[in-house]
């Protein structure tokens, strides 16, 4: 999977539609500070499903919208779209069916987040999932944010593990040995009330 176009619509200072294209090889982003050069990275951890309000330098979710300057009113949702070229077919199952892959995340004010995935609605789990596998999702060694490499020095051994595992493509697993472990606890408390109900019936 190859992220080909990043769309950035009311996305903090980016409150015009704004298309940064991702041609092969190395992509690099210069401009004075200020600009925007952090927010076009936080855009592309927030549409693999960033939960983090503190990932994105902000006291809540909302902050990522658009908050008005002196000149242009605030707006009321924020959409990021994230273009993959799935011509290789690298995709998870639920979402190989196209050579071309759309997620679009946007957030409402009041009302939160929903994603897309080629115009039909996902749950924020899939879209978190379809990154984890890919080693690409929102908490990725491949995205650094100012300040993380002398967090990752200061950082105690298990977090740097778990940096160690989004590397190696191993975080989706844990995400489903979670699920599976619940689907197990909901299971056996079914099976507690059979054997009442089982008791109370004898
Ligand atoms: P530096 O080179 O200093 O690290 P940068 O190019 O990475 O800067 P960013 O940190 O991405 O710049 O952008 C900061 C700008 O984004 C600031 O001007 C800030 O006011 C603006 N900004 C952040 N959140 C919002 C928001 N919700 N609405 C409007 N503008 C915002």
């Amino acid at each position: 999977m190859r992220f080909s176009k990043l769309r950035l619509n009311g996305f903090k200072s980016f409150v015009d539609p704004t298309d940064l294209l991702i041609a092969d090889g190395l992509t690099g982003v210069v401009g004075p500070n200020g600009c925007g050069k952090s927010n076009l990275l936080e855009a592309l951890r927030w549409v693999m499903g960033e939960t983090r309000a503190k990932a994105m330098r902000g006291g809540g979710m909302e902050d990522v919208i658009f908050a008005g300057t002196a000149t242009r009113s605030a707006r009321n949702f924020a959409e990021v779209s994230l273009q993959i070229d799935n011509s290789e077919r690298l995709a998870p199952s639920g979402f190989n069916d196209s050579d071309q892959l759309d997620i679009v995340r946007r957030i409402t004010r009041d009302v939160g987040s929903a994603y897309k995935a080629n115009a039909k609605d996902v749950r924020a789990k899939d879209v978190q999932m379809l990154f984890a596998d890919a080693s690409t999702g929102a908490h990725s060694p491949a995205l650094v944010r100012q300040g993380q490499i002398s967090e990752l020095i200061n950082a105690k051994p298990k977090a740097r593990r778990r940096v160690l595992e989004e590397a190696a493509g191993i975080s989706g697993l844990y995400q489903r040995r979670h699920e599976a472990e619940l689907k197990l606890k909901n299971t056996e408390q079914n099976l507690l009330r059979i054997d009442d109900v089982i008791e109370q019936l004898a």
